[in-house]
């Protein structure tokens, strides 16, 4: 069967076909500047980028083009639309009514339009995909895959706030986590590599990436993760701040005359290694600049660093052990400095990474030493490929 995945945003959406009984990606790319001027990105597998710049005043008319492009009888993929077996959607955040994915009907559409006032930026955006594909393939099934459904696991010990709990019953105040379908995927697939069953492992999964999350998931199930209410708590990211002082708010939008909104445009857009450093978000110019000894680049990944490696030991603490831990997205799979650098803190658990078995970039693989107590993996994520498994499963009940 092939499934349509679409990961839609506010004014762009990615996609992919994949074949599900081989997992291949048959072609992918997306679709930017939707409401703008509009420009889609299709590549055949093995063939070339091609770029169409054309008008795309909506995400109808976004994917409308993407479909056109999928049936093209020149560098199409399909015959027709007929051979879209289901669409899997990404959808941000689930609150607590989503555990798993689920087959999108009007009642579960509208149960996630009731969750969007947790995630304003993402699930308007994503439903809207959503609406636009029932549209235009009104006899294709759709299934849904929450960020956020993996977490729903974390015991109330873990996603509380420690906040009156009248919050949590009032507004459901909680911490939620993402990321959850690349966690799931990244720690199923590091069982099948150490050949251990997946219910009887001690997992840490560090996706470090633009937007950085790290989870304990211990017999198979997410324990607690970093990431809270919304994607901005936790680890220092590229330009988010992670965990910080609720009072250091304060104090600064006093000195910075700034209202709410401006400080959270402070703490999502101008924090993290960008602000740290003044030089950049992205991790190459950081590392290219901490190569030249610009301390500015230097102070950012070691921060970036101490952070994330003082959420690894918490949840060593957290699960009583840890078996294997895992580096995944942007930086955890191109980025040996990062990853050597946070397993150096974790000598005490015997963690010992191997440094020629480090150099690799996204590609899967054991880096860590052959007597090391922790197996440590290089292990990319394929968050598409979970989405379409995931909906393949809900549609044909296997
Ligand atoms: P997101 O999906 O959250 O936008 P990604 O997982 O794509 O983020 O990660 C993007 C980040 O990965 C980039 O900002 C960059 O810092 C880092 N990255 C990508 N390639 C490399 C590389 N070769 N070396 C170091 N860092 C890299």
């Amino acid at each position: 069967m092939n499934i349509l995945v679409i990961n839609c945003g506010s004014s762009s959406l990615k996609y992919q076909v994949i074949d599900s009984g081989s997992e291949e990606v048959l072609a992918k790319g997306l679709c930017e500047r939707i409401g703008l001027d509009g420009r889609l990105v299709y590549q055949k597998a093995g063939g070339e980028k091609e770029i169409t710049e054309a008008d795309m005043p909506s995400h109808k008319q976004a994917i409308q083009m993407v479909l056109d492009a999928l049936v093209n009888p020149g560098t199409g993929v399909l015959g027709s639309l007929d051979e879209i077996g289901a669409v899997g959607h990404r959808i941000v955040h689930g609150g607590e009514e989503f555990a798993a994915s689920t087959l999108l009907g009007e009642e579960v559409l509208k149960a996630i339009e009731e969750c969007s006032d947790l995630a304003p930026l993402h699930n308007p955006a994503n439903l809207i995909g959503v609406r636009a594909c029932q549209e235009l393939m009104p006899n294709v099934p759709m299934v849904g895959v929450f960020d956020t459904a993996f977490h729903q696991t974390m015991p109330e010990k873990a996603y509380l706030y420690g906040i009156d709990y009248g919050y949590y019953e009032k507004y459901k105040v909680r911490r939620y986590g993402f990321h959850g379908t690349s966690h799931s995927y990244v720690s199923k697939r590091a069982a099948e590599i150490v050949g251990k069953p997946y219910g009887e492992l001690k997992t840490i999964v560090c996706h470090l990436g633009n937007g950085a999350s790290i989870c304990a998931v211990k017999n198979g199930k997410s324990i607690d993760t970093s990431m809270g209410l919304t994607p901005l708590e936790g680890l220092i990211m590229g330009t988010r701040s992670g965990d910080i002082d609720p009072g250091a708010m304060e104090y600064l939008a006093k000195k910075e005359g700034l209202d709410l909104e401006g400080i959270m445009e402070v703490l999502n857009k101008k924090s993290g290694v960008q602000g740290l450093s003044n030089i950049s978000s992205d991790f190459r110019d950081l590392e290219a600049a901490a190569a030249k000894d610009d301390h500015a680049g230097i102070r950012a990944l070691e921060a970036f660093i101490y952070r994330a490696a003082k959420y690894v030991g918490a949840y060593v603490a957290a699960m009583n052990g840890v078996d294997v831990i895992c580096f995944t997205a942007g930086v955890g799979e191109n980025g040996p400095d990062t990853r050597k650098g946070i397993c150096n803190y974790l000598g005490y658990l015997g963690v010992c990474i191997d440094d020629e078995a480090n150099k690799v970039r996204g590609e899967e693989r054991v880096i860590s030493a052959l007597d090391s107590k922790v197996t440590v993996l290089c292990l990319p994520t394929n968050e598409e490929l979970a989405i379409a498994r995931e909906t393949v499963a809900l549609v044909t009940g296997k």
